[in-house]
């Protein structure tokens, strides 16, 4: 409707179609339903302006300000391109050619299926039109959500014996209000459960049917958590533990378990529905894993996994083959005879090296995306974020191990004094490449055990030991006291630079949901191989003979399972870049890192958190949906606490997506209050607020 107004006063040609009748939703709201208009700070950019509180005004309210809109009646099946235009296929008509189509169906379709046997019997609802014609009668409610909480309110305050059965052990998903009521109403059916709105004017709803007297009380239990497990025409049976049951008299049963999106629209106009697996999708993730394991294979010479596996021994070396034949890139510099000044001779090896242009790409990729990045999510702190983690990336990740450090080195610089005793520390002379292991400079900035060549060295390296020890256990538990986990692994880290870039597009694809976040151990079962590592290294270096040798069967002897191909090559690269497009780019960081692991024990030490203003929160879960670490904030937004989830790794998106500005990072004291509220901008609706 409002797209319709806006359309109609630019003189633009447009049709409105409507299945139904307009507003349709809002006419099935139960009879006085009280309406949350909150946040009244935002307005709408529309001219549809909504002031009422309760379903009836609020209808009257919105057909008067659309009394010159006339849609046209009709079921819209599927639209599909049509030349330049789109075709919209309408149900028993003629279709439609359109430059542009809205899509604003709502969620419309189907109720979700409770799949208890006795579903189909009569008297189980999916919506509440009139709680007074149900004065009296045995109701059971299940579900969770504000529908159900909503309905058991108004059942019991029209004096129906009420029952809510959730699945959970505690309401989390419905608005904190609607919560207290049902609280409330267990403890005192015929308590004043009139509620006051954010917004501050006091909505009614302690009356029968949400605006008439009520009539005498019901009565409102809860068993939770409890399943449903089968609906009999004067009964209904809920499991309530392991095995214990309950059989309850009973009415009615209202199902209010939400509505299944409207999926089958998109899936006939080929829109991807994100998360349905499909072949493509399938064979699309194979072939993007075989490429990774390609490229990671083709980057790291010399590192097997399956050596000590005959018939495999032979294709995992794709390097080695490289290199034997003089394939690319070993071939570019091979007739490059006349290097004679310093930089020439440094790009004559570099030019010749898998790693140069992995890097090469990796800075490229991070740059592009990350340019789209900013002008998608155009915050400060964004801006400041990307162009930090591209800097880091391109400096001291790429042009110092690749060219300036081995520049120095061919013009001489490490020859002599104390710059000779620092190169000598950090990179020593060595038979191949540059002559000098410049690598070892990705310590400065990655630190162990997510980097750990220069820790796990044969002989002790002093120097990257102090400035390893000094990184992982002074430094970045010092940042993440103050900023949170997030201040490396979404400001420093080449990992997280990759995600926030390259990933940005696919964040919403993470999974979420406890079972996955039970897998957000995994990480420490590596951080745990990493010590155990350590500790045989130190051990070995001590002499100790079994020490030793356990170190190098499980560094890299063990078949498959040893930490350079399992960890490094396998979760680290293949696995982290391969899931990229189809489960985010976020899953090595969330799932695997041994950094990230350690950093969860130092963020529970942390002041950071993100700060939630719930008077503002309007509960759309966009916030949710856009965390790629899996982190339910809405959770924390809707109740207004503050969120220290400690895998959060501070990418801004939740704090930049919320519609109406209800997010801010910030920092707590130990009591959890609020001390500190960033400063660099990270909402655009907090923005436009201070201007
Ligand atoms: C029980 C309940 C309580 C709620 N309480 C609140 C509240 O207190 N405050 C609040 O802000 N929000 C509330 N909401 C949410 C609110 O109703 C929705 O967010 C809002 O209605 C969405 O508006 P919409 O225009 O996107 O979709 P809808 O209002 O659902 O409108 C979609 C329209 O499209 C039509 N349509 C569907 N498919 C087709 C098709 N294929 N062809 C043509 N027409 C079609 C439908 O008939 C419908 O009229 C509640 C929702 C429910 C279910
Ligand atoms: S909670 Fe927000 S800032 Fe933290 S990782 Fe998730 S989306 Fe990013
Ligand atoms: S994005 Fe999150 S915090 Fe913002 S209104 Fe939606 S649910 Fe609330």
């Amino acid at each position: 409707m409002a797209a319709a107004k806006e359309a109609k006063k630019l003189g633009l040609s447009y049709t409105l179609l409507e299945a139904s009748e307009p507003f349709s939703t809002i006419i099935n709201f139960p009879k006085g339903k009280p309406i949350f208009t909150y946040p009244k700070e935002m307005t709408p950019a529309g001219d549809i302006k909504v002031t009422a509180q309760v379903k009836e005004p609020l209808i009257d309210e919105i057909r008067a300000q659309t009394a010159d809109i006339k849609p046209r009646k009709s079921f819209a099946e599927a639209i599909n391109r049509k030349g330049k235009l789109l075709e919209v296929a309408l149900r028993g008509e003629e279709a439609l050619l359109a430059r542009r189509v809205i899509v604003a169906i709502g969620r419309s379709g189907n109720f979700r299926k409770l799949g208890v046997p006795g579903e189909e019997l009569d008297k189980v609802y999916n919506r509440l039109h009139d709680p007074k014609d149900y004065a009296g009668k045995k109701c059971l409610v299940v579900g969770g959500g504000d529908s159900a909480m909503e309905t058991a309110i108004a059942l019991t305050q029209a004096g129906a014996d009420v029952t809510i059965s959730y699945r959970n052990k505690e309401f989390s998903r419905a608005k904190p209000e609607n919560i207290e009521m049902v609280l409330q109403l267990t403890q005192n059916p015929q308590a004043d459960v009139s509620v006051q709105n954010p917004v501050s004017e006091r909505i009614t709803t302690a009356t029968g049917d949400f605006m008439g007297a009520p009539p005498k009380a019901g009565r409102l239990r809860l068993l939770l958590p409890s399943k449903l497990k089968k609906i009999e025409p004067a009964r209904v049976i809920i499991t309530t533990g392991e095995k214990e049951e309950e059989v309850l008299d009973n009415d009615i049963v209202f199902a209010m378990i939400g509505r299944e999106a409207p999926l089958a629209f998109f899936r006939r106009s080929g829109i991807h529905i994100s998360g349905e697996w499909n072949w493509g999708r399938k064979i699309s993730l194979a072939a993007m894993l075989s490429v990774c394991t390609f490229i990671y294979h083709w980057k790291k010479t010399g590192i097997g996994g399956f050596e000590h596996i005959p018939l495999l021994r032979n294709i995992v070396s794709i390097g080695e083959v490289f290199s034997r034949n003089q394939w690319f890139p070993y071939n570019i510099t091979a007739h490059w005879q006349d290097a004679s000044t310093p930089l020439a001779q440094t790009l004559k090896i570099t030019l010749g090296e898998p790693g140069f242009y992995y890097s090469l790409a990796y800075c490229v990729i991070i740059v592009l995306f990350g340019i789209k990045r900013i002008k998608r999510r155009e915050t400060p702190y964004v801006k400041l974020q990307t162009w930090t983690l591209a800097a880091i990336q391109i400096v001291p990740l790429f042009l110092l191990p690749y060219i300036i450090l081995p520049w120095l080195g061919h013009a001489g610089v490490f020859e002599s004094g104390w710059l000779k005793k620092a190169a000598d520390a950090l990179f020593p002379l060595a038979g191949y490449g540059q002559g000098r292991e410049y690598w070892r400079s990705f310590g400065f900035i990655l630190a162990w055990p997510l980097f750990f060549w220069n820790v796990f060295t044969g002989q002790p390296m002093w120097t990257w030991l102090a400035i390893s020890a000094v990184q992982t256990f002074v430094i970045i538990p010092g940042i993440i006291y103050f900023w949170g986990k997030g201040a490396y692994c979404g400001w420093i880290c080449s990992c997280g630079a990759l995600a926030e870039t390259l990933g940005d597009d696919h964040r919403t694809k993470m999974p979420h949901g406890p079972k996955w976040n039970k897998l957000n151990m995994a990480g420490q079962i590596i951080l745990a191989a990493a010590f155990a590592l350590l500790i045989f290294r130190i051990l070995g270096w001590m002499h100790v003979g079994w020490a030793e040798k356990a170190f190098a069967f499980l560094f890299h002897d063990l078949p498959v399972f040893n930490y350079v191909w399992f960890v490094d090559l396998l979760l680290a690269g293949i696995i982290g870049v391969g899931l990229y497009f189809h489960f985010s780019g976020r899953m090595w960081c969330r799932f695997f890192c041994p950094l990230a692991a350690l950093m969860h024990i130092y963020a529970r030490f942390s002041r950071f958190g993100i700060v939630a203003n719930k008077k503002k929160c309007i509960s759309c879960n966009v916030c949710t949906s856009v965390c790629h670490m899996g982190i339910d904030i809405m959770n924390f937004a809707n109740k207004g606490l503050t969120m220290k989830d400690p895998e959060c790794v501070r990418c801004s998106a939740c704090v930049q997506s919320c519609p109406t500005g209800v997010l801010s990072f910030g920092q707590t004291d130990k009591a959890g209050r609020v001390i500190k509220i960033d400063e660099i901008p990270a909402s655009p609706v907090q923005m436009a607020e201070k201007s």
